[in-house]
């Protein structure tokens, strides 16, 4: 937020994964250091970046003339090399990283993430290939779920809701779901009240535990 201090953050690895999430923070206002040891990876990513550094991320006495213990938050974006990856992770947290993001290739690099002192550990391709397989499959556009076993998804009203009020069709009773928003085509969403009607090609944004979204998305 903008009222917040200033927060500081590293993103090391400047691969595909990286690069976004660098691009993504820088885009979101943040400043960010973004570390790779690759001189042509440093180069393609100074035209989208201001601060980029060429450098072992392995050899923690660099990391340390870096200043990395002062970071707030470090995202280690190393996949493929687990070992760089791991030492990585493990000069952050020696250094004194305050939280430490670091991407997994599989459960088992997760793990020793875990050990090495990551406090959060993300999957990427397994997460992404998760949510494809929800989209392809029934009414989902889109799908979000929490760590805690909630989901928020957009989909395609379905059959039985069009043509009434979200009160009459009793979705959250024979589902166990919530619509919180209804869209139009071509409008914006618009929070979902008892009374708002459920027209034909309308989009929903639906909440509840994921398995009961998943079901309700895949009614027709
Ligand atoms: P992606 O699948 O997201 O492209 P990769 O694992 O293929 O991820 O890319 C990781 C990036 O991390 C590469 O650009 C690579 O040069 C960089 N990298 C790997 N090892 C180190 C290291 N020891 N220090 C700094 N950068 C590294």
């Amino acid at each position: 937020g903008e009222n917040l201090p200033e927060e500081t953050i590293a993103v090391i690895g400047l691969g595909r994964f990286g690069s976004a999430v660098a691009e993504s923070l820088t885009r979101l206002g943040h400043e960010v250091l973004a570390i790779d040891e690759r001189p042509e990876i440093v180069q393609r990513a100074s035209e989208t970046l201001t601060h980029v550094v060429q450098a072992d991320s392995t050899e923690s006495a660099v990391l340390v003339q870096l200043g990395i213990g002062e970071f707030d938050h470090v995202v280690v974006a190393i996949g493929t090399d687990i070992e760089a990856s791991v030492l990585t992770v493990l000069a952050c947290e020696e250094a004194g990283v305050r939280e430490i993001w670091a991407k997994a290739i599989n459960a088992k690099h997760g793990q020793i993430l875990h050990r090495t002192g990551a406090h959060h550990v993300v999957y990427p391709e397994w997460a992404m290939g998760e949510r494809v397989a929800h989209l392809v499959s029934g009414r989902m556009l889109d799908f979000i779920e929490f760590d805690d076993g909630f989901a928020i998804v957009k989909t395609k009203a379905p059959t039985e809701a069009i043509g009434k009020t979200l009160g009459e069709s009793r979705l959250r009773s024979k589902y166990g779901v919530t619509v919180v928003g209804v869209k139009q085509p071509g409008e914006d969403f618009t929070y979902a009240t008892p009374d708002t009607v459920v027209s034909e090609g309308d989009t929903l944004i639906v909440s509840g535990a994921t398995t009961k979204v998943e079901a309700f998305a895949s009614t027709t």
